[in-house]
């Protein structure tokens, strides 16, 4: 052959093919096997030329490709360019590209068989393939990495094939044992990554692969060892499934029945088999990632609104069946915005971090709790009735209540709680959330900390409210709220001291809505600050006409409410209105209550600098009946004290009052702060008020608030002010 080789050019080149080409007889016998097909097949030419080729080739299917009488198996590749299994003498199995096509050789009819090892690309290619499918069409993880290890025991059928995850808490689990039962995984799942416990930990904790021939005489390894061997697996390769950041998050093991060591083949399995877990792996991680902010809050890790409707509706169909009753929870964060607008918002975030775990301690296993958005939070109590959640409710607000610190400060954290109950309430989860949120409403109203029940009757007060709410936006913003000035009279001096601005409303269909009434729902719904802004806007322009129109009115007081402090930006805002109205801060006093002063909230205590600062005088309204100290009031920029109507009320007829009125007129004499007497209405009231040493007097007695053009005429009519005395 060789010589004959030498002589004939393309019998040299047949010899040098990189193929491997096989020509077979019209009996079936191999008549022709160049070196690459020795290669190939692991078999010497001698040993083939001469025999079937049926010999060299697996069992071919004869299903697909039917086989016509007379024709041989061979036969049923022509045309074909098929992929198989080659079966080597020494055990070792290679995948071929076998083509087949028929050739006539001196007139004889023969088979011309090229093949090509794609053993490397064909595992490559498959395994890829078929584990990136899998993926793309959303297979669970384990469902991917059977099919992967189902894939290594299909190329290499000696391996069983293991693949276990790591947990962030250094664990392991079970994620594809397709060969093993299910002991298997109980035995290895939640042991810890370490030097001498499972195979899978030993190669985590060492972070590359271990190798054990001998299973039965291994000393290193402690668990499971036994149960092992008892499975029928005396050897086993483990290799470490590494992320891209380097953690080792997995472990993929090849379990062998016989004492051995890998060959070239499983290693390149391992090699191309361990980047796919990664991308498993890191795939599930990552979507288990967005999973959880699709339905946790980031902030305090609990669930967000839509996972709470989904476990609460749940609660819900549950409750249903077994005929109990559920109670809907809405919890709502008691001065969250202070907290925030003062502290900054890494405090709120640290606070609403607190009421959250202080929540969550407070109830059951069974009981569900959500974050519904910024410091609201909605728990379902499963299978209670009214009893069992007032008590619960009560618990809670004590638990919130202990002090914690957030940032620098120490803080109290409360909450206001509504409750609504299913089925008494509400059969589904919006209706009741709906009600909670109108009943912890309300229990805010009543003041803070507190809880309360859903009641028929406060359905109806929360849509009134809301009317009246549209409608107070749409007086603001179409122009139709007027101011009714009030005078305040020196009744020693005889001459105006000044006027109050009082805000008047009067709707087309609710008639006159008095400010003890609209005021309070301008603050709740955030319209405040528009209304406050309008107010001092009108009064400015108000008193700037009056002075062009030479009327002597020293100043004008408006009414602020709390909130209108916490907005940093309230001392500019002055500034700018009084400067375009041609007015001076002096002009300007604004009427602050002792709640103002009593705000912990920082950005208040900024704020009234700020005001005083620029030259407009401070008023504190309805003094005595708020809480403030006298310290507060020592530290505060205040130029004026209020009297609240109240103490006027009652002066003729209590004695007490009157003790309390002449106290208060001493504090004022003494802080050097001008004192005004408020609800003044009975000439009698004057004089005991004047004895005391008031001199400033607002109320009926004099004149009611006034629209701005009867002010004038009042004016115009006591401007002898001889019936003050
Ligand atoms: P306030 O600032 O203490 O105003 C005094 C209230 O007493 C006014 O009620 C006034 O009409 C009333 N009044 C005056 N003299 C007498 C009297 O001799 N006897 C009696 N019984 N009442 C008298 P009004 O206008 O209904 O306002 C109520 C409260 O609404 C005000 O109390 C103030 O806190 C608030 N308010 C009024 N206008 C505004 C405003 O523009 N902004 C803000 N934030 N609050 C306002
Ligand atoms: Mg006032
Ligand atoms: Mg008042």
């Amino acid at each position: 052959m060789e010589s004959k080789a030498a002589a004939d050019p393309s019998a040299q080149i047949l010899e040098q093919a990189t193929h491997a080409i096989v020509v077979v007889d019209g009996d079936d016998n191999v008549a022709l096997f160049n070196t690459a097909a020795e290669q190939l097949w692991g078999r010497s030419r001698d040993a083939v030329i001469g025999g079937g080729i049926s010999r060299l080739l697996p069992p071919l299917r004869g299903g697909q490709h039917p086989r016509a009488p007379g024709q041989s198996e061979i036969d049923l590749l022509v045309g074909h360019n098929v992929e198989l299994p080659i079966e080597r003498p020494n055990k070792t199995r290679v995948w071929a590209e076998i083509s087949v096509s028929r050739i006539e050789l001196s007139g004889q009819l023969m088979r011309l068989v090229t093949a090509r090892n794609i053993t490397l690309t064909k595992m490559h290619k498959s395994l890829r393939y078929q584990v990136l499918k899998a993926m793309a069409e959303t297979e669970s993880l384990t469902g991917v990495l059977d099919l992967l290890c189902r894939e290594i025991q299909r190329i290499a059928p000696e391996i069983s094939a293991t693949i276990v995850r790591i947990d962030k808490e250094d664990c392991l689990h079970t994620l594809s044992a397709p060969d093993f039962p299910p002991e298997f995984p109980r035995l290895i799942d939640g042991t810890g990554v370490g030097p001498k416990t499972t195979v899978q930990a030993i190669a985590a904790f060492r972070g590359e692969p271990v190798l054990i021939r001998d299973i039965e005489h291994e000393t290193g390894w402690t668990l499971g060892q036994r149960e092992t061997l008892a499975l029928g697996y005396k050897s086993c390769w483990t290799v470490p499934v590494k992320a891209r950041d380097v953690r080792t998050i997995g472990v993929l093991a090849f379990y062998y029945r016989t004492c051995r060591l890998p060959n070239r083949l499983h290693a390149q399995l391992a090699e191309i088999a361990v980047p796919l877990c990664t991308l498993a792996m890191e795939r599930a991680e990552s979507r288990a990632r967005i999973h959880h902010l699709a339905f946790f809050d980031e902030l305090t890790d609990l669930p967000n609104r839509s996972l709470l409707h989904v476990q609460a509706n749940q609660a819900i169909a549950l409750a249903t069946r077994d005929n109990q009753q559920l109670a809907v929870l809405f919890v709502d964060v008691d001065r969250f915005k202070q907290v925030n607008d003062s502290l900054g918002h890494p405090a709120g975030d640290a606070l609403l971090r607190i009421v959250a775990t202080r929540l969550r301690e407070a109830i059951r296993e069974i009981d569900i709790l959500g974050r519904y958005s910024g410091d609201e939070f909605v728990i379902v109590l499963t299978q209670c009735d009214a009893v069992r959640a007032t008590d619960l409710a009560g618990r809670i607000l004590s638990k919130l209540s202990s002090p914690c610190r957030v940032g620098e400060v120490t803080l109290s954290p409360a909450a206001s709680i509504g409750i609504s109950l299913f089925p008494d309430n509400g059969c589904d989860m919006e209706t009741l959330i709906h009600q909670a949120d109108m009943a912890m409403y309300q229990a805010k109203q009543k003041g803070r900390g507190r809880f309360g029940f859903f009641s028929g009757q406060l359905n109806q007060q929360a849509k009134e409210r809301l009317t009246i709410e549209t409608a107070l936006r749409d007086a603001l913003i179409s122009n139709k709220l007027k101011i009714h000035y009030q005078p305040q009279v020196n009744i020693e001096t005889h001459q105006l001291h000044g006027v109050e601005a009082l805000v008047r409303w009067t709707d087309a269909d609710f008639g006159k809505m008095p400010p003890s009434r609209f005021i309070p729902l301008a603050e709740e719904s955030g319209l405040i600050s528009l209304l406050s802004q309008w107010v001092l806007n009108e009064a400015c322009r108000q008193l700037s006409e009056w002075r062009r129109r030479g009327l002597q009115i020293p100043s004008i007081s408006v009414n602020l409410s709390p909130t209108d402090f916490h907005n940093l930006k309230l001392p500019q805002y002055l500034e700018t209105v009084l400067s375009s109205h041609g007015l001076r801060p002096s002009d300007l006093l604004v009427e602050i209550t002792e709640g103002v002063l009593m705000d912990s909230n920082p950005s208040t205590m900024r704020t009234l600098q700020d005001i005083h600062a620029l030259g407009v005088r401070l008023s504190i309204d309805d003094f005595g009946t708020g809480y403030s100290s006298l310290g507060y009031l020592r530290q505060m920029p205040v130029n004026e004290l209020k009297l609240d109507q109240s103490f006027v009320r009652d002066l003729e007829c209590d004695r007490s009052t009157r003790a309390l009125t002449n106290a208060v007129m001493h504090i004022g004499d003494s802080m050097e702060l001008t004192v005004v007497a408020e609800g003044v209405e009975h000439p009698m009231q004057r004089n005991l008020l004047k004895a005391q040493g008031y001199q400033i007097i607002q109320g009926f007695l004099f004149s009611p608030p006034l629209p701005p053009t009867a002010l004038e005429r009042w004016l115009d009519e006591n401007l002898s002010f001889t019936q003050w005395e």
